[in-house]
């Protein structure tokens, strides 16, 4: 049996290589549009896609050949997943590839953040030596709090406390063993942690639930001075609470790598990015050579080995 499978979104050469080197025929597509999709739900076995690829219910009502939507990556938000289930839609997704890449990175946006380094390159290139305006702050001793402590919280937690900073970590699982196994305090509620926090860093699903959870109540409960960093989803923080706070002083900074938009639309997206006190990535975070290479690779064989099983289940019927 052959498969047919599309795979868009620039998901890493590995993937095709591996699955044409298992004998599937595999189309790539950079980018799909959204008539492009339609045709494409009704044609292929399965379609391997990271985030750009919108899966909303009416495309995948149309579908009648598509067995399993693959995410290289991690975050299903790009994919209806109740539709998925009434269409007997597999989903899977590669969330383990890009945990190290993301880790790094929100450790990076930290350390720019409290050295200006993004400013501080940016006026020496353009021929100032602002030695003395660049004054920054230390890691060393300073609350991190974590919201989301799993796979990324974690590998966020354990950098962090190698730079002898005081982690606290809330989640809505019960986390007291993991987070004491390392050293990593609890907090009972997202009060606690707001109100404890000289930095903010999330790591969490964008759902129904975590929509604007960082909104103007909980900027208000923060340290006056606090900095916040964000590689989950854009959409967790309401980015006029955020613009607002930033544009007061209520908070000294912000690093952000994600966004409500992508790319951004809104006047305040953007008068946000270009706020002094703001480092923003075009969500970049999980961009490396390793990540993405190890997704593409998991990515692939998972789909094959999903439409292998559904394959023989019909054989042996
Ligand atoms: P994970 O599932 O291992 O961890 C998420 C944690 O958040 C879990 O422990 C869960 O219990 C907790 N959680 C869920 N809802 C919560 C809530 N309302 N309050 C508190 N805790 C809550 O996921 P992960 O691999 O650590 O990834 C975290 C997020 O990072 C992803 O959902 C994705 O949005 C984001 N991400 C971003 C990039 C990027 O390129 N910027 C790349 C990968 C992942």
């Amino acid at each position: 049996m052959t498969f047919k499978i599309l795979i868009t979104d620039n998901v890493h050469d590995s993937c095709a290589e591996l699955l044409r080197a298992k004998g599937c025929k595999v189309d790539v597509k950079p980018s799909l549009s959204k008539e492009e999709l339609l045709k494409a739900v009704k044609e292929y076995d399965a379609i391997i896609v990271r985030g750009k690829t919108k899966f909303t219910r009416d495309v995948i009502m149309e579908a009648n050949s598509l067995k399993v939507i693959g995410r290289a990556g991690v975050g299903l938000d790009n994919i209806d997943l109740d539709a998925a289930f009434e269409k007997n839609i597999r989903v899977v997704s590669t969330p383990q590839a890009s945990t190290v890449a993301v880790a790094e990175t929100t450790i990076a946006l930290m350390l720019s953040l409290a050295r200006m380094i993004p400013e501080a390159v940016k006026s020496l290139k353009e021929g100032a030596w602002l030695k003395h305006k660049y004054v920054g702050f230390e890691l060393r001793g300073k609350v991190l709090g974590i919201i989301g402590f799993g796979r990324i919280g974690k590998a966020v937690a354990k950098r962090a406390l190698s730079f002898e900073m005081k982690v606290i970590a809330y989640d809505i699982r019960n986390i007291r063993e993991e987070a004491s196994a390392m050293g990593v305090e609890v907090a009972l509620t997202l009060e606690e942690l707001l109100k404890k926090s000289d930095i903010l860093s999330l790591h969490i699903p964008l759902n129904k639930n975590t929509r604007h959870m960082i909104g103007e109540r909980e900027i208000s409960l923060m340290k006056n001075g606090a900095i916040i960093i964000n590689t989950s989803r854009g959409g967790i923080i309401d980015t006029k609470a955020l613009l607002k706070a930033l544009k007061e002083g209520k908070l000294a900074g912000a690093a952000l790598d994600v966004f409500e938009h992508e790319p951004p639309q809104t006047e305040e997206e953007w008068e946000l990015i270009r706020l002094p006190n703001v480092i923003a990535t075009p969500h970049i975070a999980s961009q490396t050579q390793e990540a993405q290479s190890a997704a593409g690779v998991m990515i692939a064989e998972e789909v094959f080995k999903i439409l292998s099983d559904i394959t023989s289940r019909k054989e042996t019927r």
